[in-house]
């Protein structure tokens, strides 16, 4: 059996490997290091493939999170809504924009934002939700743009694990995750699931205005060169990146097939037992046929087990996994808040004890699936 690897970006890298060389190789003749033609090609390609307006490329995901919301000029003191369940960076850049994160619990099946906490949680100073497409899972969007809308606040979409996925709305519109709220934020971090071989992220938006202040935001906040508008940041996607990014651009919908394929055997081979919940999908939704879940991790929640120990069984085995995410944003130093009460956060608060996310990638094999799969059973037992 091929070594079981949490992600395995070296055999995805080799059908498109002597494309990016020949890319790097004319990239490195140019010297076209910095908004060079490939940065141009990449945005228009990504607009095409999301069909949204605008996308504009930057450093990272965090930073597409930070100049989103500087893009919407929130202020200090603004109350901003997102998940107590999801990796810090959403939170974190609340905050260094000296916004007022309002941390609500999420829903047990969706891992996603609780639409009933968010309601609940609407001040007068709220001004923005931020919805996390979790581990691939679009959030309930149809549920965040109606509240937003009834109470006028933006909707700032961390797309970071949930790149491709299609969002059906009720009205049998599709749309893809990430071009549903004002502005959404993504991530091309390496191992996510159109990812570079170094850092980089993207911004998309539908409004013209918007893009417009943003594209000079990403550019200490120049939109005619050396005039200073507002005050911006320095952060840009490089050539080589984006050469990267084109190369997997094309074929991003089949690697997100293969994740659901891995997916759903996962579930058919875990789905029988009474101590794991496999994951899936709103709204009754088929995951896999709905087409609506590009996988990012596989995440189950196993019920009456020591999930520390299934961990310490996996890695004795030499089957890797991870523990997304092990403390509530509320309860992390950086973010504890006088004004949270622990009762606003069960379902957070239990998912933090259940949760364990397996290998997911694109080249996970039915030998490896079914090795990681019965030494799980194994373990929990009947
Ligand atoms: C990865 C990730 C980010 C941050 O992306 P970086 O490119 O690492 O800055 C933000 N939000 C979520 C949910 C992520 O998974």
């Amino acid at each position: 059996m091929r070594k079981i690897q949490m992600v395995d970006l070296v055999s995805q890298m080799s059908p498109i490997r002597e494309q990016i060389e020949k890319s790097f190789s004319n990239i490195l003749d140019s010297a076209a290091f910095i908004n060079g033609p490939e940065v141009h090609a990449f945005q228009k390609e990504l607009e095409d493939y999301l069909g949204v307006k605008h996308v504009i490329p930057c450093a990272n995901g965090t930073d597409a999170l930070q100049i989103a919301m500087m893009g919407l000029g929130l202020k200090p003191g603004d109350e901003v809504i997102t998940a107590d369940f999801t990796f810090a960076a959403t939170v974190e850049v609340i905050g260094l924009l000296q916004l007022t994160p309002v941390l609500v619990d999420v829903d047990s099946v969706t891992f996603n934002i609780d639409i009933e906490a968010v309601e609940k949680a609407i001040t007068p100073r709220t001004k923005a939700i931020v919805p996390v497409h979790l581990f691939g899972m679009a959030a309930n969007m149809d549920a965040v743009m109606a509240l937003a809308k009834k109470h006028d606040l933006f909707v700032v979409e961390d797309n970071a694990q949930g790149i491709g996925a299609d969002y059906t709305s009720a009205d049998g519109t599709v749309t893809k995750t990430g071009a549903i709220g004002h502005v959404g934020a993504t991530s091309f971090f390496p191992s996510k699931n159109l990812g570079c071989y170094g850092d980089g992220g993207a911004i998309f938006t539908n409004d013209d205005d918007l893009a417009h202040t943003l594209r000079g935001m990403v550019n200490h906040g120049m939109y005619v060169r050396y005039h200073h508008d507002v005050i911006g940041v320095n952060s840009r996607l490089d050539s080589l990146q984006a050469a990267v990014l084109r190369a997997k651009l094309p074929h991003l919908d089949t690697y997100n097939q293969k994740r659901r394929e891995a997916a759903a055997k996962y579930t058919a081979a875990l789905s029988g037992n009474a101590k794991i919940v496999t994951p899936s999908a709103h709204n009754g939704l088929d995951v896999y046929s709905g087409n609506h879940h590009v996988f990012h991790q596989y995440t189950l929640r196993v019920l009456g087990t020591d999930r520390d120990a299934l961990v310490k069984h996996l890695q004795e085995n030499d089957i890797p996994c991870g523990v997304y995410y092990p403390i509530p944003l509320h309860a992390q130093k950086a973010y504890v808040d006088e004004r949270y009460n622990e009762a606003d956060f069960t379902v957070t608060n239990q998912l933090v004890k259940e949760v364990i996310s397996l290998p997911m990638h694109t080249e996970l094999d039915d030998e490896q699936i079914g090795f990681i799969t019965q030494t799980i059973l194994d373990f929990v037992g009947k």
